[in-house]
Parts: C-alpha cells; structure tokens; sequence
C-alpha cells in the first residue's frame, strides 16, 4: 500500500441548498441519481441513489472501496498493484454543481463524484479532484482555460459470440458521407435528442471516414466541466446505441482495417484575459506566452501519452497516416502534428488541439497534466521550434520524432519526468504508473489481432 498523502479540504454542501435542488429535480420528474468516477484505468465506475436521499449522500457519500483504482482495462485486478488491497473505503459524492439530467424519460439524472476519506477531506487519488485542483492553481495564477472534447465511435451489430470474435458496422456509407447520415438518420436524431435532454451542449455531430464511425463535437466550457460533459456525453451515446440495439465502441482501434477513434482535446488559454493562441505577432497570430505554452506542451508531450493514451491497443492506432498525430511536433492545421494549432476565425479563438489524444484516457487526468504542464510551460518558457507543414513522415525523424510507440515507451516518458511528477505529485503519479504497467502485463503476451480483440468495443467488455 503506498505512503497516502493526506486529503485535500474539502467543503460542506449546504443542507437547504441541496434540499431546494433536489425538490426542484423531482419537480421535474428525475427519481434516479447516477454518480459516476472514472478510475486510473480510464473507466466510468457508477453508483446509483433514489433522488429522495439526495441531501445525505451530497453530504455522506455513498461507500466505494480504493481497489477501484486497480481494476485495469477490461476490469480484472491485478494483484501485483499496490491499491489491490480488499481493505479501505471511501465516499463518493456528487458534485451538485454540475448535477444533470442523464435520461429524464426514465427519471435518472448523473453527477459526477468526487471521493472522500472518511476523514472528510477529497482523496488525494481522486481524479477529478486533481483536475479540480490544477484549475484552481491555473486560475490562481491569473490564467484561464476553455476546452472541449471531440469524441468519436463506431456502431456494429452484436456479435453472436461477442466483439472479440468480428465486428460488423451497423451503417452503411461512405467517410463524412451524407448517405451515412441518412442511413444512420434515426440514430444521430435520437443521439441529438438524447443530448439535448441531458443538457449537453454540442456543436457538431456528424459520419467519420471509418465505417459505421460517427463524431460528436462537444462545446468548449472550463475543463473540469469540459471533462464532466465528456463522461456524460459517452454514457448517452451508449444508452441511445443500446436502444437501437447495437454496440458503440470508443477503442483506439476496432479493426485493423479501419481508421481509429481518437478523443480530441480543445483547449484555449488567456493570461489576464488576454487570448495566447491568437492575435500575437508570431506564427499564425501566436502571442510569446502562447508560443512558450506550446514549447512547454511540446516538450511533455511524450510524458503525457500514458494519460492520453491508456490502452496498450492506443499505441497500434497510433501509427503515420491515419490522422492520429503521432508525432512530436507542432503545426497549422495540421491534422497529423499531436499540437494542431487552429487559428483565430469564425467566432472561435485561436485555440491548440491535443490530437493525439483517445477516448480510454482519464478525461480528469488528462486535464489536470495539461493544464499543470501549460502552467510549468509559462513560468519556464522554452523556445519553440518553427511549425511543421506538410507530412510528418516525409521529413527527417530529427524534425519530426515519433512518439512512444508502446504503452511501455510512453510510461519511461512519464516516470521520467519531473515537471508532471511535481504536478501529479509522488502518490498519485506512482498509482497512475502501476495501473499502466498492469495493462502492459496483461497484453504482453497478445498478438496485435488478439489485443485489438482483446478491447474491441472498449469500454464493454465481457466483465
Ligand atoms: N480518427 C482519427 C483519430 O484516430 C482522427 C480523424 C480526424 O478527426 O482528423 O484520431
Ligand atoms: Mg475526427
């Protein structure tokens, strides 16, 4: 067991302000409360609570045992982890602030949760509590943040033998194809809706290249909340597939054949107010911070991968020529540089995309590293190499390295640096490393097909 640090304080929900929403939640019909975390493995793990009981929850939490945080991938255990211990418990609440309907017609709202020791303090392992407390040191230093997630996936058919056995597409068409939308018309409308109700804003939904592949654009909000919406918005999405009875997978890599699924992360900083990544005099409106931002980021960003990247399969999507971005390098609109600057125009600030980036990353984490390392990046500015235009893999490897091609490769990155050790801190970046090194035990022994099998229509597994 390691050396748990102590928790952070946390504060009191208000009883009559938690008694006045939750009369207001069952005004509208909502009965139900899913409060959900996602574990170091990049897992939603949920409890379920009458909405009646709201305002002791919100104040008690509802039990989860730490061994959480040691499920891996596909759910199993790995007693090697030092958190695989049958002992402990912590209490997860929700955070009523960011409290929404999931799927009003069955009376069930969501809420994130934050785990609690039973001292009272928020968990020092909690990932969310990390994301939350890198914003606020953002935020302390005068800098803010917008992001959002792109999220795409695919829908198949049901497997007789399940999806390690095939994988079928569910719709026809071609990539971006308007017949696809047409074919898939019913789905993406019931998606839309289904969106709209949970009250998650969105910007664009449309067929990816991939067969049976689909995107969702969510719309930028602060990143714990950007975060949140990207939790919600996969649980819609699996509620709404399962409705129309096929399976929707968010693994890297489905098949072999076909183009991955990433996870897209948007992000937009200001110092002061003052835009970064626009409006400057430097390449494509970039102001000096915004280019020591993107050194800083740059530099991280192989330290990064494991919490961008969590699934052994993330490193068989990331290969040239699939718009996965794996390369260390930074551009222009440059779908196959892992930092794509998107300039200034239509309304929308200039803002970098994390392209590397796939779904089986912990949305908290992932969050928290990346503003922690922008933090880093701005108080120790590095000069930035110029933009790379054009394909990554034409050019020498000295101008355009690749990034870790294993689970294993990236994880040496990780433990290796000191920036994201001082901003994860000891505990929580060592728990974070097992749980990587846990996935890279269980597929050591697979083949590509078979860890590809393995994790198919992720997060579903046989468990
Ligand atoms: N599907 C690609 C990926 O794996 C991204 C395609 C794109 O949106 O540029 O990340
Ligand atoms: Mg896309």
């Amino acid at each position: 067991m390691p050396d748990l640090p102590p928790p952070i304080a946390s504060r009191d929900v208000a009883d009559d302000e938690a008694a006045l929403q939750m009369a207001e939640l069952l005004e509208r019909g909502l009965r139900r409360l899913a409060i959900t975390f996602v574990n170091h493995a990049g897992s939603v793990l949920v409890k379920g609570v009458p909405l009646e009981r709201l305002v002791l929850v919100a104040n008690q939490g509802v039990g989860f045992s730490p061994v959480a945080d040691a499920f891996g991938a596909t759910g199993l255990i790995d007693p090697q982890q030092s958190l695989a211990r049958p002992d402990g418990d912590l209490r997860l609440k929700p955070d009523l602030t960011a409290l929404r309907p999931l799927d009003p017609a069955s009376g069930w709202a969501w809420a994130p949760g934050v785990r609690h020791d039973r001292s009272g303090g928020i968990n020092a392992l909690d990932q969310r509590g990390f994301c939350a407390r890198q914003q606020a040191s953002f935020a302390a230093a005068g800098l803010s943040a917008l992001a959002g997630f792109e999220i795409e996936w695919m829908v198949g058919l049901p497997q007789p033998g399940g999806e390690a056995g095939g994988w079928t597409p569910a719709v026809m068409g071609g990539p971006y194809g308007a017949d696809r939308l047409v074919q898939g018309l019913d789905y993406l409308t019931a998606v839309a809706e289904a969106l709209d109700a949970a009250e998650l804003p969105w910007l664009q939904l449309h067929p990816e290249y991939g067969a049976g592949q689909f995107e969702l654009s969510l719309a930028a909000a602060t990143p714990l909340e950007a975060a949140d919406r990207l939790v919600a918005a996969r649980l819609v999405i699996q509620q709404v597939s399962r409705r129309f009875g096929w399976i929707s997978s968010f693994a890297p890599v489905v098949t072999s054949d076909l183009v991955g699924n990433g996870g897209h992360l948007h992000l937009s900083v200001a110092d002061q107010g003052v835009p970064l990544l626009g409006g400057g005099p430097g390449t494509a409106g970039l102001t000096a911070r915004g280019e020591a931002l993107l050194a800083g980021l740059l530099e991280q960003l192989p330290a990064l991968m494991p919490l961008a990247c969590g699934l052994a399969v993330s490193y068989v999507r990331l290969a040239p020529g699939r718009w996965a971005a794996p390369f260390q390098v930074w551009g222009v609109e440059n779908r196959e540089a892992a930092l794509r600057l998107v300039p200034a125009g239509g309304g929308e600030p200039g803002h970098l995309e994390l392209k590397v980036a796939d779904l089986s990353a912990n949305p908290y984490l992932l969050m928290g590293a990346v503003l922690g390392v922008a933090q880093d990046a701005l108080r120790h500015p590095r000069v930035l190499r110029p933009p790379l235009s054009g394909d990554p893999a034409s050019v020498p490897p000295a101008e355009a390295p690749r990034l870790p091609k294993s689970l294993s490769e990236a994880l040496l990155a990780l433990e290796a640096s000191q920036v994201l050790r001082e901003v994860m801190g000891e505990v929580l970046l060592r728990t974070v490393a097992e749980s990587r090194q846990a996935e890279v035990r269980r597929s050591e022994a697979l083949s590509d097909e078979d860890l590809i099998a393995s994790t198919r229509a992720w997060p579903l597994t046989g468990l």
